[in-house]
This record gives C-alpha cells, sequence and structure tokens, in this order.
C-alpha cells in the first residue's frame, strides 16, 4: 500500500495544465480567469443619485429649512438636460445622473412639496454636505482598473461586475470534459427488472452529478461489460472526446477486473493500492495524453476516490488555484472506533456548528455498499490509524458541503 499524499502527488503530476480559451459571460460561472481583466469602462459611468429626492446645492441648504425652485424631474435613464441654479432643485430619482450645478441630493423623506402661483416648490428640512447621496463616476472601477486578477474563479458576483463592464466573451480556462463509463457485467440501467445477480448502476448517475455540482461538463459515456475489448473501444472513443475519463469498477483483484488491464495495456497506468479505507484500489493512467481514473466499483468507494483524486486534479487542470476541500477541526460526538489496518479511515459524518467548534457524528452505515450515509454525509472524518477516535476527541474533517 502506498500512502495517499503519494498517490495524490503522483495523479496530480500527471495531469495537464489548464488550457486557456474564451467562453461567454453567461456560460462563465464556475470558470477560471486565464487573464486579468481590465476596466474598459468606468462604473458607474457617470455621477448619479443613490436616493429619490431633490438635487440641489449643498450651499442653498445653509440655515434649514429652505424653500427651493423645483425646475424640472430626472427619471432613471434620462439624459440631464437643465442645469441646477442658485435657489433650485430638480425632484431626481434613484440612478438619475446628477444635473450640472447640482452638488447633493436631499431624500424625498426630508422635503416637502407645495404649489404656489410661481410654480412648484420644495420644502427642504435638512442642511446637507457637497456629496451627500451622490455616487460619483468610477466609485465602483475606474477605467483602466484591473478588476479581477488572472486565477479569479468566478462566481455570481465577478460574473456580475464583469457584464457591468460590457465583457461579453470572458478569458478562461476551458471547462474539463469528463467522460464517466460504468464496467460490470452486473449492472443494469435500463430499469428493468433484476434478473438473479443483478444490481443497478448509480455509480454512472453519482458521478455525473458529482462533476455537475464541482463544475465540470459530465459526459455520460454509457455501461460497458466486463469484456476487454468492450472496455478498450469505450476508453478510446472516451479519450478521443475528452479532457479526462473516469471509470468505476474492475480495479481490484478480481477475475474479471479488466479496466487495470486494458489501461496498463493501452496507456501509461500505474495501479494504486492506496493506504486509506474506502477507496484502496485506483488505476490512474495517461492514455493519449489523457488522464483516466479507474475508480473502484464499490459506490462509497467511487465517490469518495473522486473526493480525493479526481476533484482536485480537475480543478487544478480548470486552472482553480485552491484545489481542496476545506478541512476543519471538528470534535467527535458518539465515538468512531476503528481497528488498526495501517489504513486511513474517512468516516462519513454529520457536520454541525455548535457552541463555537464543529462537532461531527456517524452518518449512518459505514460500509464501502451503504452509499445511504454517503448521501447523508456533510464530510469524511479522517480516523488516522488506530482504534478510533473517542467521544469529545477531535478529529480532521473533509467539508464536502
Ligand atoms: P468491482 O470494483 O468491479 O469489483 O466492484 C465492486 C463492487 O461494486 C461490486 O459489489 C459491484 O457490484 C459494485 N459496483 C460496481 N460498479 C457499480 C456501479 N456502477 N453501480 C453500483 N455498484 C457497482
Ligand atoms: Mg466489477
Amino acid at each position: 500500500m502506498i500512502p495517499l499524499d503519494e498517490a495524490q502527488a503522483h495523479v496530480r503530476g500527471c495531469c495537464p495544465a489548464p488550457v486557456a480559451t474564451t467562453a461567454a459571460l453567461d456560460g462563465a460561472l464556475g470558470l477560471v480567469l486565464a487573464e486579468a481583466v481590465v476596466a474598459s469602462e468606468a462604473v458607474p459611468p457617470f455621477a448619479n443619485s443613490a436616493m429619490d429626492g431633490f438635487a440641489l446645492r449643498a450651499a442653498d441648504t445653509a440655515g434649514a429649512p429652505v424653500r427651493l425652485a423645483v425646475v424640472g424631474t430626472l427619471a432613471a435613464g434620462a439624459a440631464p438636460g437643465r442645469a441646477v441654479g442658485p435657489g433650485e432643485a430638480i425632484r431626481i430619482m434613484t440612478g438619475a445622473p446628477m444635473p450640472t450645478g447640482a452638488d447633493a441630493v436631499v431624500m424625498v423623506e426630508r422635503t416637502s412639496v407645495s404649489g404656489s402661483l410661481e410654480g412648484e416648490q420644495v420644502e427642504v428640512e435638512v442642511e446637507v454636505p457637497v456629496d451627500n447621496h451622490v455616487r460619483h463616476a468610477g466609485e465602483d472601477l475606474e477605467s483602466g482598473q484591473v478588476v479581477f486578477p488572472a486565477g479569479t474563479a468566478l462566481g455570481p458576483g465577478q460574473v456580475g461586475v464583469l457584464a457591468s463592464i460590457n465583457l461579453g466573451e470572458v478569458p478562461v480556462y476551458r471547462r474539463p470534459r469528463v467522460g464517466v463509463i460504468s464496467t460490470g457485467d452486473e449492472l443494469v440501467a435500463d430499469g428493468s427488472v433484476l434478473a438473479p445477480g443483478q444490481i443497478r448502476d448509480s455509480n454512472r448517475p453519482g458521478l455525473l452529478a458529482l462533476l455537475a455540482e464541482s463544475g465540470f461538463d459530465g459526459v455520460d459515456l454509457g455501461l460497458v461489460p466486463d469484456d476487454e475489448s468492450a472496455i478498450e473501444s469505450a476508453l478510446r472513443t472516451g479519450v478521443g472526446a475528452c479532457d479526462a475519463l473516469l471509470t468505476t469498477g474492475g480495479v481490484s483483484m478480481g477475475d474479471f477486473d479488466y479496466v487495470k488491464v486494458v489501461l496498463d495495456r493501452i496507456g501509461d497506468m500505474r495501479w494504486m493500492q492506496v493506504a486509506i479505507r474506502p477507496a484502496k484500489p485506483l488505476a490512474f493512467g495517461m492514455v493519449d495524453g489523457v488522464p483516466v481514473f479507474g475508480l473502484p466499483g464499490n459506490p462509497v468507494s467511487s465517490m469518495v476516490s473522486f473526493e480525493l483524486f479526481v476533484r482536485p486534479s480537475l480543478r487544478a487542470m480548470a486552472g482553480h488555484v485552491g484545489t481542496e476541500r476545506p478541512l476543519v477541526r471538528a470534535v467527535v460526538e458518539g465515538g468512531m472506533p476503528r481497528r488498526p489496518d495501517g489504513k486511513v479511515h474517512f468516516a462519513r459524518v454529520v457536520v454541525d456548528y455548535r457552541d463555537g467548534a464543529y462537532r461531527v457524528s456517524s452518518a449512518g452505515g459505514q460500509g464501502s455498499h451503504q452509499l445511504t450515509a454517503l448521501a447523508g454525509a456533510d464530510g469524511l472524518a479522517v480516523l488516522p490509524d488506530g482504534d478510533g477516535v473517542a467521544e469529545g476527541d477531535e478529529v480532521e474533517v473533509l467539508l464536502l458541503r
């Protein structure tokens, strides 16, 4: 068996570097900037009002209350027309451009309007300083300013900012396209009645969901029987169409474990027995420059293997600077006994934050075939080799959400 960090380093070291491209802004969520973005426009583009109210000269409010003549109205979207002179005010809406001459806004709540023969008048109740409720051009972003450096991951906030500077095409790293293949003669995926010995294929939908959740482009490459030539042709098809491939099953010590046989023959493969539980076997190989992750077949193992090997590697391929899930320390509730076996165990746990600390308890059955506990888990508690962790002791936990 080899230590987890050695296996992770090998896999990461083989994975190709991120590839720069461009993406439409509306498809850029989750991608990473391949270049710094510079603002070609100021945001806001012009000085405007932060309130519904009256644009005026701050000096005119000295000794408030004061009465000013209302000489116009400016809605958001209107071009500024008439200037504001001494003793005048223009009714202004939030986002409308500041009229020339005005240097402050008084919110409508601090005013009252009355009509007279001379026209509309506003009584301003408060004295305000220059710039009161005025948003200046470029206050968010100046034209020519670096908005985001290369390596920035694009979340909803970044997408909004890029839209604010009219960036429709974004320089990003390509979103990895990742093929998923299930292998196993026992698997059924068409919804038919199970014949004796058959089970449903749960790995492929689960892994495709993990890919989608992690921001990658999953490609369903179907279910392949335990047959060398079928596995070879599925792998070759996948390698031609994808940036990375995931297979499940066929990498253990069984008589029909052909994935590692094929990977060894057509690729540069390393078959590893990693000192972890679950997810001990991993066949990792490069086929025509494409990383192929031969994940174990047990459902929990395939998903844990995804978390430990696939997700960090794909994040690196996608240009992410941070590739790991957060690791926190947590107090164990209920105790987590285990037996010494030379492996690090990853226990599926429910995570709570209470009384100033993370707290973890078992999420249910810990067998590698018991996917339900993983489905209910918020994290994987790291149990070092030994007799386990007692109630009240601390463990490290990889947060899955
Ligand atoms: P293997 O790694 O092929 O020896 O499979 C290990 C265990 O995982 C066996 O019990 C398989 O039936 C099961 N298994 C393999 N592939 C899948 C799958 N796609 N969905 C659900 N269970 C699977
Ligand atoms: Mg199998």
